[in-house]
């Protein structure tokens, strides 16, 4: 049975205090309830996260993480640098790092696996863009993505992943994939994940999906039988949009 998990990614928005208040507002909204969730800020409003939510079982997430202990990596932030502050989790390919950023699956496998092995839990994003899809290139593209995302990454590691499936086109534009055209691409992702390592690993891999979700429609989106949790930008910038999707099911 796969545990429903719901992500915000506040992406480069919110002050450190803005973000203090939401995490506060957040952290007392979601008093005793035990969904599984997570708030992403930006770098520099961490520690504020960390201490308001202290208490509560919301996660605190980086954006991205550097694949080396430390350095002359100018502008870059490290895993223990994170794991000092009392992060434990991290979104890594989201497709503005790859398309913004020019981050190769390559450069994302390097991160995943430094990231694993330094004790960390990772969103990995995959997704494509409108061309990739409208020249019948999705499946090679998340295939790809999934591939090479995850290579050497071993069979115990895997109950570290999670995979948000992040259509491009449907990022900030208040485009959805349909519940169904979602359900059927996390299916192939899951079919991916099983020929990679086995049924087993599929079954419990928790597939977000990610693109204009919002409380409208992520009920439709999580009755569907492959989709197991969100990974909302948007809509998680405020308690009042973020609370109902976290709690679709009440
Ligand atoms: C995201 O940034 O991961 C995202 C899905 O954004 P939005 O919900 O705004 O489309």
């Amino acid at each position: 049975m796969r545990k429903p998990y719901i992500a915000g990614n506040w992406k480069m928005n919110l002050t450190p205090s803005e973000a203090a208040k939401l995490a506060t507002e957040l952290a007392a909204a979601l008093k005793g309830n035990d969904r599984k969730v997570m708030v992403a800020p930006s770098f520099v409003s961490i520690p504020a996260v960390v201490n308001a939510v202290k208490g509560s079982n919301i996660i605190v997430a980086a954006q991205n993480v550097n694949d080396h202990k430390s350095g002359a990596f100018t502008g870059e932030v490290s895993t223990s640098q994170l794991a000092d502050l009392g992060v434990k989790d991290v979104i890594l390919g989201h497709s503005e790092r790859r398309h913004i950023y020019g981050e190769s699956n390559e450069l994302i496998n390097s991160k995943v696996l430094f990231a694993l092995e330094n004790g960390f839990d990772v969103v990995l994003c995959v997704g494509e863009t409108l061309d990739e899809r409208e020249s019948g290139n999705l499946e090679k593209v998340l295939g790809d993505q999934v591939t090479i995302g995850l290579k050497g990454v071993a069979k115990e590691q895997m109950s570290h992943i999670t995979i948000a499936y992040e259509p491009v086109w449907a990022i900030g534009t208040g485009k959805t994939a349909t519940p169904e055209d979602a359900d059927s691409t996390h299916k192939v992702i899951r079919k991916m994940i099983a020929g990679l390592y086995d049924e087993s690993v599929a079954e419990d891999l928790i597939i977000q999906y990610g693109g204009s979700v919002n409380a409208s429609n992520v009920k439709a989106l999580m009755a569907k039988e492959n989709i197991d949790g969100a990974l909302v930008g948007g809509a998680s910038l405020s308690v009042e949009k973020f609370l109902p999707i976290v709690n679709f099911d009440k």
